[in-house]
C-alpha cells in the first residue's frame, strides 16, 4: 500500500535516511524500532510531506506528492512525537481540529462519538484545557485528534514516550484495538517488547539503515537486540 524506495532524508546537509526502502501492507500493523537517533522520527517526517526526500514514496503504486495537509486529506495522519496538542484548547477541540480535512468534516458529532468510545477519559474531560492533563491522557487526545480524520494510515511516533507501563499498556489496547478494525498502522517504537506484541511486520532502523525486516512472529529477539546496541551476536 505506502512503500518507500531508495529514500534519503535529512536536515540541511546532513542525511539521516539512506537509500530506506520499505513497504507497509494494507491492513497490517508495521513497527520500526530502533535506538535513539536511529531516524525513525525522520523517516514519519519524510513520509508526511514535513521535510524534503530524495527517492520514491509510494501510495498504491502512485507517487505521493503534496504537503502534510494535502495527506491527511488522503488520510494518511500522524499522531506526533510528544503529542503536540494545542494546551490552551479543550480535549473537544483539540479532537474537532482533526477533523478538519475535508473528507472527514462531513460526520463530526459520529466520529466525536467514536473517540469519545474508544477514551471514555476523555468524555469525561471534554471541556478541560488540553494543557491540563496528564500525559497518557494528552496522548489519548492526539490519538484521539488522529482518528478524527479517518485515516486509512495512522503513523503513530513513540506513543508509550514517558508514560506508566499501566498507562503504555492502556494506550497499547486501544492500539490493538484499531488494528483488529482494519486501520493500517505505522507504529514508531523504542520499546521492542510492546511493539513486537502488537506488531505484523517489524523493521529495525539503526543509523539511518534498514538492519532487518521481518514478520514480528519470526524475530528472534536476541538478534533483534544484539543489531539493535550494535553488540556482538553470541556465539553458541
Ligand atoms: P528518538 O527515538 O530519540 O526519537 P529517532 O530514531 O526518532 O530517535 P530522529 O529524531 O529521526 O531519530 O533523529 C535522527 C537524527 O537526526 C538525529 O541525529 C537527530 O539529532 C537529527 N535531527 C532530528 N531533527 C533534527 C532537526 N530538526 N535538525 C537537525 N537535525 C535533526
Amino acid at each position: 500500500m505506502l512503500e518507500t524506495r531508495n529514500l534519503r532524508a535529512g536536515y540541511g546537509h546532513i542525511t539521516v535516511l539512506w537509500d530506506v526502502s520499505l513497504a507497509f501492507r494494507e491492513g497490517a500493523l508495521t513497527a520500526i524500532v530502533g535506538p535513539n537517533g536511529a531516524g525513525k522520527t525522520t523517516l514519519l517526517r519524510a513520509l508526511t510531506g514535513l521535510i524534503p526526500h530524495q527517492g520514491e514514496i509510494l501510495l498504491g503504486g502512485a507517487p505521493l506528492a503534496g504537503k502534510t495537509w494535502d495527506l491527511a486529506g488522503q488520510g494518511i495522519v500522524l499522531v506526533p512525537e510528544g503529542r503536540m496538542v494545542f494546551r490552551d484548547m479543550s480535549v473537544e477541540e483539540n479532537l474537532c481540529l482533526g477533523a478538519y480535512p475535508k473528507r472527514s468534516r462531513g460526520d463530526l458529532s459520529a466520529s466525536l462519538e467514536r473517540v469519545y468510545g474508544l477514551f471514555p477519559r476523555l468524555k469525561e474531560r471534554y471541556r478541560q484545557a488540553a494543557g491540563s492533563l496528564s500525559g497518557g491522557e494528552a496522548q489519548m487526545v492526539a490519538m484521539g485528534r488522529g482518528l478524527m480524520s479517518k485515516p486509512r494510515i495512522l503513523l503513530i511516533d513513540e506513543p508509550s514516550l514517558g508514560l506508566a507501563p499501566v498507562i503504555v499498556q492502556e494506550v497499547f489496547e486501544i492500539i490493538r484495538r484499531l488494528k483488529a478494525e482494519g486501520t493500517t498502522i505505522v507504529l514508531i517504537e523504542q520499546n521492542t517488547s510492546i511493539a513486537l506484541s502488537v506488531a505484523d511486520d517489524v523493521h529495525l532502523l539503526r543509523a539511518g539503515k534498514v538492519l532487518l525486516s521481518e514478520p514480528a512472529a519470526q524475530v528472534q529477539i536476541e538478534r533483534l537486540h544484539d543489531l539493535y546496541f550494535a553488540r556482538e551476536a553470541k556465539t553458541a
